[in-house]
């Protein structure tokens, strides 16, 4: 049977998103039209708009709601920016990146990954999108510099790379800790070259597994 999760959807931004204190219009409005039972394996569909990440093969997980969206509203974007994303996963974060910005380059290291988000992404009409199989700990030099570099994996410390493909007044918001637990952290280049930095919550996510991460 087919099912239309809108009830779903608007319950899961009202009571996980809204209500926890995200005010970004354009934020809620992505999180309202983005379909999450799309992002995963059908025997899960019933729980994607449940206030939880869920497991999408290989070990990975699909971040939860409320994460999505503290994340994305910690890069305060209005439409014009290029996003670089690390750990495309089940690309639903990717799409909601792709709603609220010019164009979203994401790099997964697993393959089945890309596959599937190509899939999804074309069925959501999002064409703004370039996707890469690659180790995005050392970013997508050719593409830099970034408006905004969200990273979905925990590292043990922030790749310098990344650093430098931010523009001046770019965001970068990435988990960084242990394997246990993370602080997720927003970093915004400055027009001195300094970086200010924020810590905006705990979290644990999957490790981020590369060069320069685990
Ligand atoms: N935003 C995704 C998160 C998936 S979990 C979602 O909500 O579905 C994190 C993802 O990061 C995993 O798919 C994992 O394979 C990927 N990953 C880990 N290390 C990576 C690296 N060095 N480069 C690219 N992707 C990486």
């Amino acid at each position: 049977m087919m099912m239309d999760y809108t009830i779903s959807r608007r319950r899961m931004v009202d009571q996980q998103i809204v209500e926890r204190g995200i005010s970004d219009p354009r934020v809620i409005d992505a999180m309202l039209s983005v379909p999450r039972h799309l992002f995963v394996e059908t025997g899960l569909q019933g729980h994607a708009y449940s206030d939880s990440s869920l497991p999408i093969g290989e070990k990975q997980t699909i971040s939860q709601p409320y994460t999505v969206a503290v994340m994305t509203e910690a890069l305060g974007l209005q439409g014009t920016e290029r996003v670089l994303e690390i750990g495309t996963g089940s690309a639903y974060q990717t799409a909601i990146l792709a709603k609220l910005a010019k164009r979203v380059y994401s790099i997964e290291r697993i393959g089945v990954f890309i596959g599937r988000a190509r899939k999804v992404l074309d069925q959501l009409r999002l064409s703004n999108v370039n996707l890469k199989i690659a180790d995005g700990t050392i970013g997508w030099q050719d593409q830099a510099p970034f408006s905004a570099i969200l990273v979905a994996a925990g590292s043990p410390d922030i790749p310098t790379e990344y650093l430098d493909q931010l523009e001046i007044g770019g965001v970068l918001v990435m988990p960084v800790g242990d394997e246990e637990q993370q602080t997720l952290l927003r970093i915004v280049r400055q027009s001195d070259g300094s970086f200010k930095r924020e810590q905006l919550m705990n979290c644990k996510f999957v490790p981020l597994i590369g060069q320069r991460g685990w």
